[in-house]
Order: C-alpha cells, then sequence, then structure tokens
C-alpha cells in the first residue's frame, strides 16, 4: 500500500528538488497529504524511463504517508488496447508498487470533461473550428510569428455549442471540426495558441465502446482528471513545461474541485537505447524482436524475462536521481546495478556453454564421486549441493589452448590447473576430428588434490568450471548483447544501428542438474559466465536460459593468482 509511511525508505531515498516541494507544502500546511500519480497512455508496455516516474510517483507517496493513483490516459483509442493496460497494471506491481483502490481512467471522466467543455464554450472561452488540420498548422505561427484568428473563431455562443453537440452525436467525419479553447493566437507560447480541446473520432475504446464520437486531447483531459482526483504533486517529464500555462488556464476557467501544481523533471535516457514507445512498437511490429518482452527490449517485461531482479531496477532509479536537465545516463550504470544485486542474492552453480570433452584417463572407469560445492560464497546458510566427478568431464573450449601464448594459465597441454571443488588436472592429448577441430582432451589427474589443494603445497594459476558429462543436462543457452550497436541510435532510422549480434544462441551448454531442480523464477550465477534465469521457452525436454549479464571478470582475476 503507498498508504503507509515507512521510515526506512525515508532514511534511504535520496532528496531532490520534488522531494523538497512536498516536504515544504506539508510543513506549511498547503497540503495535509500528498497525492501523486502515474498516467500512462496505454499505447504500449512501460519501459525503463517509464520506471524512473514509477519510482518517483509511488515513491514518494510511500515516503510521505500519501498516495498516488494509477491513471490510465486513454483518450486516444485509435492506439490503445486492453492488453496494455493488463501488462502495464503487471509491470508496476512487479516492481513492487501498489495503488490499492486508486486505479482510475480518464474515460471515467469524459462526462464531466465533455460539460465543462460545454461551459468554456458558453463562457466564450472555446469554439468549433471548421479548419482542417493543415490549415490550423499552418496558422498556428512560429516561435519568432504570431498565429492568425481562425475565419471561425468569432461564432456565436449558440452555433458554436449546437455544432459541438452535432460533433458529439456523430453527425461529422473525423477531422471535419475540432473544438478550440479561445485564448490568443499571439501568445508567446504556441501552446496557448488556440489549442484542440476536442477532435472527432468514430473509434471504439476499450471501456466506453462506441459512446463516444469526440474525444479530449491530452492537454484537456490531463489536468482535469488530476484535479478531479485531487492529486496536489502532477510530476511529469521536460517536454511538458511549455504546456504548463495552458494547465494553469484551463483549471483557473473550469469549475474544478481541487487546483494540482504541475512540476517537471528530466526524462530519462540511457545509451545504446532508444526509450519511445513509437521505436519499440515498430520494434516488435517489424519483427526486430521477439516481441514487447524480448530480453534485449528495455520494457520492464523485457528486463523481467532476462532476470533482472525488480530490487536492481528500483536501485538504478535512485541512484540516477531527479534532475531538472536532460542528461543521458550510461547503460553500465543499469549493468552495475544488475550486478550488485544478483551478486548478493543469486545462487551459484555451474553450467558449461561450449563443451569440449575431457577424458581422466586414470581416473577408474564406471567410478563416479559426489563433490560438494558452495551455493553462495558470502551466505552460508545458502548451504551445499552435491556434483558428480567421474572420468568423462565437460569444460569450456575456451578454458583451453593447445599453443597458448605466454599470460595463458588454464589449460594447455602439460599444464595443471584446478577443477573447481575438484581436483587439479593435466592435459596430456590432444584429439582432433578430421577438419583438425578439438575434439577431445586426454587429461590424468592427481588423487591427492581432491577438495582442489595439493598436500605438497604446489599451487596452480587457475581454478575451471566443469561438469560430469553423464550427469550434465543439455540445455540451450541465449546470450544477449545490446540491441543498438551505437551509443546514441538514430531514433528516426534506427534499423542501421541494430546491432546484428545482440543474440547468440548455444543449442549445447551443459546444466548441472541443480540448475535444473532450482525455482525457475530465480536468477543463478553460473560461475565464471555470469547471471542466467530460466526463460519461458522451457519445455520438460529442453531448458533455456538467458544471460541476464555476463560478470565482470574478478573471479577469473582471482583465480588466476593461485
Ligand atoms: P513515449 O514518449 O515513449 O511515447 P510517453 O511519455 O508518451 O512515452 P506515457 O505513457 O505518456 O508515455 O508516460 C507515462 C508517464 O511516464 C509520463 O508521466 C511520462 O512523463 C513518464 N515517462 C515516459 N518516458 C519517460 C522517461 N524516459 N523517463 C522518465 N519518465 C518517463
Ligand atoms: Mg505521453
Amino acid at each position: 500500500m503507498t498508504t503507509t509511511t515507512d521510515t526506512a525508505v525515508t532514511a534511504e531515498a535520496g532528496r531532490d528538488f520534488i522531494r523538497d516541494i512536498v516536504q515544504a507544502d506539508l510543513d506549511s500546511g498547503k497540503h495535509k497529504t500528498v497525492v501523486t500519480r502515474f498516467p500512462p497512455e496505454p499505447n504500449g508496455y512501460l519501459h525503463i524511463g517509464h520506471a524512473k516516474s514509477i519510482g518517483l510517483n509511488f515513491g514518494i507517496a510511500r515516503e510521505f504517508g500519501g498516495r498516488c493513483n494509477l491513471r490510465f490516459d486513454d483518450t486516444n483509442p485509435t492506439k490503445e488496447e486492453q492488453e496494455y493496460i493488463d501488462s502495464i497494471q503487471a509491470d508496476v506491481r512487479w516492481l513492487g508498487y501498489d495503488w490499492g483502490d486508486n486505479l482510475f481512467y480518464a474515460s471515467d471522466y469524459f462526462g464531466r470533461l465533455y460539460e465543462w467543455a460545454e461551459g468554456l464554450i458558453k463562457a466564450g472561452l472555446a469554439y468549433v473550428d471548421d479548419q482542417t488540420q493543415e490549415e490550423i498548422r499552418l496558422s498556428r505561427g512560429t516561435l519568432t510569428e504570431p498565429g492568425k484568428n481562425s475565419p471561425f473563431r468569432d461564432r456565436s455562443v449558440e452555433e458554436n455549442l449546437d455544432l459541438f453537440r452535432r460533433m458529439k452525436a456523430g453527425e461529422f467525419p473525423n477531422g471535419a471540426r475540432v473544438l478550440r479553447a479561445k485564448i490568443d493566437m499571439a501568445a508567446g507560447n504556441i501552446n496557448l495558441r488556440d489549442p484542440v480541446l476536442y477532435r472527432i473520432l468514430h473509434a471504439h475504446h476499450p471501456r466506453t465502446g462506441d459512446t463516444w464520437k469526440i474525444y479530449p486531447s491530452y492537454d484537456y483531459a490531463h489536468g482535469q482528471s488530476d484535479a478531479i482526483e485531487g492529486v496536489t504533486h502532477s510530476i511529469c517529464t521536460l517536454e511538458f513545461e511549455d504546456h504548463r500555462p495552458l494547465y494553469e488556464w484551463l483549471l483557473d476557467k473550469l469549475p474544478v474541485p481541487s487546483q494540482p501544481r504541475q512540476y517537471e523533471f528530466a526524462r530519462l535516457n540511457l545509451t545504446y537505447t532508444l526509450l519511445s514507445k513509437r521505436v519499440l512498437t515498430r520494434l516488435v511490429q517489424e519483427g526486430h524482436v521477439s516481441g514487447w518482452n524480448d530480453p534485449r527490449m528495455p520494457t520492464i517485461a523485457g528486463l523481467k524475462r532476462r532476470g533482472v531482479p525488480p530490487a536492481a531496477v528500483r536501485e538504478f532509479t535512485k541512484r540516477i536521481g531527479i534532475a531538472k536537465a536532460n542528461s543521458i545516463v550510461d547503460v553500465g550504470m543499469l549493468e552495475f546495478c544488475i550486478r550488485e544485486e544478483l551478486n548478493r542474492t543469486a545462487q551459484r552453480r555451474m553450467a558449461v556453454l561450449r563443451p569440449l570433452k575431457v577424458v581422466i584417463e586414470n581416473y577408474p572407469e564406471g567410478q563416479v564421486e559426489e563433490l560438494e560445492a558452495i551455493n553462495h560464497p558470502d551466505d552460508p546458510s545458502a548451504g551445499t549441493r552435491k556434483i558428480a566427478f567421474g572420468r568423462e568431464l565437460y569444460i569450456e573450449q575456451d578454458d583451453f589452448m593447445e599453443n597458448p601464448p605466454k599470460k595463458f594459465f588454464r589449460l594447455s597441454p602439460g599444464n595443471e590447473v584446478r577443477l573447481r571443488y575438484a581436483y587439479f588436472i593435466k592435459c596430456r592429448e590432444v584429439i582432433k576430428n578430421d577438419a583438425g577441430e578439438i575434439v577431445e582432451l586426454r587429461c590424468t589427474y592427481d588423487p591427492e588434490t581432491k577438495g582442489g589443494n595439493a598436500p605438497d603445497g604446489r599451487k596452480v594459476k587457475a581454478t575451471m568450471h566443469w561438469l560430469p558429462a553423464a550427469q550434465s543436462l543439455k540445455a540451450e543457452i541465449r546470450l544477449y548483447n545490446q540491441l543498438f550497436a551505437n551509443p546514441s541510435p538514430n531514433a528516426a532510422d534506427f534499423t542501421a544501428d541494430l546491432n546484428p549480434n545482440s543474440l547468440e544462441v548455444l543449442t549445447d551448454a551443459r546444466i548441472e542438474p541443480a540448475i535444473a531442480e532450482s525455482n525457475s523464477a530465480e536468477p543463478m550465477q553460473f560461475e565464471r559466465q555470469g547471471y542466467f534465469v530460466r526463460d519461458a521457452d522451457s519445455t520438460p525436454d529442453k531448458l533455456v536460459f538467458n544471460r541476464t549479464i555476463g560478470l565482470r571478470d574478478t573471479f577469473a582475476k582471482e583465480v588466476a593468482k593461485g
């Protein structure tokens, strides 16, 4: 619930200019309780930029003991769908926020908004314009030139009312007329040059069905919805700063029940990422990704499927803070938060992504022993598990080089290494196929080194993960890289910036049985490889894993010391 005051959250939450304003308004008694809202348009899935806004709006409500409404800004039925309404609710919940009973729709207010629009007409503050969209655009003027009054601007109240009612009754086709506020075509702020309040749209609405043939504009619906809900602080992104005078003009002229204030903050931009819903929609529709929840997508659904924990997203949105100037955040910051969280929480397992067969020649045929592996190095309560060791094993192809350069400390002919939790081994012979590719290594092990230490104190420079051939399972592993190869992809023409190597599928990977048995929703660390989570594409016959994120190679460095 957002109605509780959680002091722990308050103490840890960063301060910013919006929280300072809220605090001041509560201190001065201007407001007894803070009311915010998160107002998505249900025309796509939520993305990480929305998470910033959600964290801010729901976070403020939680920290100051107020409430945050989830309000769908469903004023454009041609682009809006129930699927998006459902996904948005699921994603806000997944992020850890709860709107309680405060779920609203702008469409709930269509009746009142309409009445108020008639009121504006009666007060001589709105008129029906018959100009085309293009004519309206052309007569709007520019930053340096005033606009031109519409030839329909001085219609009588009666004529305006009659036309507006007939617009509502569906007598005119789409685009034939609009209702405009009568403000000032010479205003310095273009948003005040007689903005459109209503347009004709013969479209089926997910909630109001075919009741309405006219729909309110964003500017007309938004502030009034805020006022109806008693929102105290209406927080939006900077591009709405220039709309604030219109927001205030409407609140001033209409008989609204409360007077919200609008505040703007900088939207989130991320390197290697595009956060425009228009682009994300195209990525899905044109098949560049498998769907809104493709793990390469910056959507909440994509992050979730990739195995990103919600706590990492919350931490990220807290760390980037709230500012008044636009900037671009390095995607490495998000990755850092994901690694921090997963390093703390994810259990360790072993998986071999690109297997190379190893035969331990001096290990008795048919013998199997159980070795003990720890589940989390920093959390003894996570316990241990058993891993089978036998004569035939798999190691990572990368961990062997036939002709190694000087600094290569992993397995090579004659060089001794440690198999994690097991023994020291040495490579005696390399077996190749007809194409000259290495297909098998013949190795020996030192039975005295059980558990990974030599009684004579001799050291090795590398510790490698491995799996038993017979007791491991085959799996598909999907490795993801940035969707865009360009750190600042071109939103207008993004296809040239797509990374052709954003997905790599490994179909012959091996995993330990404990991975298959683990709770499927929990990401795990595959030692030395990164963090992985089971994908919903898994079947009983074929397990599929997504790489959430790779490791910084600290383990490799540590073990290089021996
Ligand atoms: P787009 O521009 O991609 O279509 P939008 O802003 O129109 O996104 P909405 O559904 O209207 O999408 O957004 C809901 C809320 O989320 C708005 O208050 C908006 O300001 C905020 N928001 C959207 N994108 C970002 C972002 N990148 N960073 C922070 N807040 C954002
Ligand atoms: Mg919007």
